[in-house]
């Protein structure tokens, strides 16, 4: 199945126009020309998708949790026997690979996996009292009906990120599609109804942030609001939730640092570097856009690097490297920011400009960036430019490159290399981030395992794993008073 003329919502099981009948153009990223028109959500579209989702959670929620994750299985399921069809949707609309779109499928079913068998597994637990006669339990609940709002890098896995642990904990969900990738949000709209998804505890609404993503976080219906995306809006869709004392979960954005100390094994540093700031074009919230490397293996370092980075191929085959960027207005941001950063006086070694050549002329391809000379405390050093752009700092050894690393508004992943143990023990504990790699990539996270940030990288929720289920669930604490001497 391929995208559709016109993506529809998923409305109570039913797909539906957007009620004004108004619409918005997908483009597609490789070659500039519109894949699709879609449904221009509003406020009233929201209205019936939060109508439909409080009409089916009392009756979601009520079901046994291990059921809820069978139901869950079968939507699994359904994914991996249409994988080519997904991966098919997420490369046409992202301008990925099939081999690199297939993998994401991949991960969004083992996701979905995962928290299917939560079902099996959502523990309370039991707790001590200092009454005598008491016996207390901690149950958990579902919140209610949860709005989701995603971003489009990994479309099918930022959809299974969300939708899954909010649907075994019990609540409806409403989830606003990134409006770059609004087929593959719709495509897993159909395989849910069609593996037998009750209507209604999954709405999928199309739209802008602005038209259909601020009245989902505004409206009183929805309990809990878990969002990935930029840390501006997160920080706008947090200051709404905390007017209305609702639950809400921040994943936001990342300037990624990846330390390399002079005695790193040089080639293996090299080849994570590459594939930290330059797969999937960089448009990874986990990409590291600041090298932070050692005076002496400085120019060793620099020199593979860019060698390395020259050699990769851009384009949409399975044996390119990177393919575009989401979107036009994203190119023009981060390659602006470039700009700027050269007028102050920084080396672009590699890169630096938009692809115009014959096989890129109509697509939005950013030629993979690297920059030197370039100070801390600059906009490109600071900023999330979320694209392959990558710029190189010195260090005169570890304490300062440890500080340049913290040196940053955001705390999402940070990466090491080094053989010695002590320096990968002291960057674990000092690093101010969520994600700690040590001689890998800045980036890799599996279904089981919390992810998240510190500092403007995240409000301190971790999803996915089993932390994840605090979000979408509320606990709830209950005393059993029995009378020994009533026996
Ligand atoms: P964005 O913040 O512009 O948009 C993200 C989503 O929010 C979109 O669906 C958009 O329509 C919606 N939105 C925008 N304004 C809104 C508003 N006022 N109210 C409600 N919804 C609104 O982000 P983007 O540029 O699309 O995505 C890239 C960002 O996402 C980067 O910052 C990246 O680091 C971040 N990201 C974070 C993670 C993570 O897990 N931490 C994962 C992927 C992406």
């Amino acid at each position: 199945m391929s995208i559709p003329h016109m993506v529809p919502n998923w409305i109570g099981g039913v797909e539906q126009p957007a009620i004004l009948g108004k619409l918005f153009d997908k483009i597609s990223p490789t070659d500039g020309r519109v894949l699709s028109r879609c449904a221009a959500s509003t406020a009233q579209d929201v209205d019936a998708a939060l109508c439909a989702a409080e009409a089916a959670q009392p009756a979601w929620g009520a079901l046994p949790a291990v059921r809820r994750g069978m139901i869950l299985h079968e939507v699994v399921l359904g994914m991996r026997s249409r994988r080519d069809e997904l991966a098919e949707m997420v490369a046409l609309e992202t301008g990925k690979s099939r081999k690199e779109a297939l993998g994401e499928v991949d991960g969004a079913a083992a996701l979905g996996l995962f928290y299917a068998s939560e079902g099996q597994r959502l523990y309370g637990k039991t707790c001590t009292s200092a009454v005598d006669g008491r016996t207390t339990l901690m149950l958990r609940q579902p919140v209610g009906v949860a709005g989701l709002i995603i971003a489009a890098n990994t479309p099918i896995a930022n959809v299974a990120w969300k939708v899954f642990p909010a649907l075994v904990c019990g609540n409806a969900a409403v989830l606003k599609a990134a409006e770059d990738t609004p087929g593959t949000a719709w495509l897993f709209g159909h395989i849910a109804h069609q593996t037998g998804l009750p209507a209604g505890v999954l709405s999928i609404v199309q739209g802008t942030g602005l038209e259909a993503g601020a009245p989902l976080v505004a409206d009183a219906r929805v309990g809990v609001v878990s969002f990935t995306g930029s840390t501006a809006v997160g920080r706008s869709i947090s200051e709404v939730c905390a007017g209305r004392l609702a639950k809400v979960s921040l994943e936001l954005g990342g300037k990624n640092p990846f330390v390399v100390c002079d005695d790193a094994d040089l080639e293996r540093a090299v080849s994570f570097a590459v594939l930290s700031a330059f797969s999937n074009a960089g448009q990874r919230c986990a990409s590291a856009s600041r090298f932070i490397v050692f005076d002496s293996v400085y120019e060793e370092f620099r020199s593979r690097f860019v060698e390395r980075t020259r050699d990769l191929k851009v384009g949409t085959a399975d044996n390119d490297d990177l393919g575009p960027v989401i979107n036009e207005r994203q190119l023009h941001s981060m390659l602006a920011t470039v700009d700027e950063a050269r007028l102050m006086g920084a080396v672009v070694l590699e890169g630096g400009h938009r692809m115009t050549g014959p096989a890129h002329a109509q697509g939005f391809y950013v030629a993979p960036t690297i920059l030197e000379d370039v100070d801390p405390q600059w906009t490109i050093s600071r900023k999330e430019l979320f694209g392959p752009i990558a710029c190189l700092y010195r260090a005169p050894g570890f304490e300062a490159a440890l500080a340049l690393a913290n040196d940053s508004p955001y705390g999402l992943t940070a990466c090491i290399h080094t053989r010695d143990m002590n320096r990968a023990i002291r960057f674990m504990h000092a690093m101010q981030a969520g994600v700690v790699s040590i001689n890998g990539a800045t980036y890799g996270s599996e279904p089981h395992m919390p992810f998240g940030g510190f500092k403007d990288s995240g409000n301190g929720t971790r999803e996915p794993g089993t932390e994840a289920i605090n979000i979408y669930s509320e606990l709830k604490n209950v005393f059993i008073h029995a009378d020994p001497t009533q026996v």
